[in-house]
């Protein structure tokens, strides 16, 4: 059994197979832009899910208000 804290399975639509599957959901901070420099001041929330039947990743972005 695992016990990764952030993430959760739910029930969503899968683009690839065309139906609604099982995916495994997480929020992750992924970093923007090339530049070193600016690199830790733009880390971004990203909402991962992962279809458990085709294995494909959709990231959406949490904050692009
Ligand atoms: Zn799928």
């Amino acid at each position: 059994m695992s016990t990764t804290p952030n993430s959760t399975e739910r029930t969503e639509r899968c683009t690839d197979c065309g139906r609604d599957t099982v995916h495994r959901v997480r929020v992750e901070l992924r970093e923007e832009g090339k530049n070193p420099d600016t690199a830790a001041f733009s880390r971004e929330p990203y909402r991962i899910s992962i279809c458990s039947l085709c294995g494909v990743e959709n990231a959406l972005r949490m904050n692009n208000a």
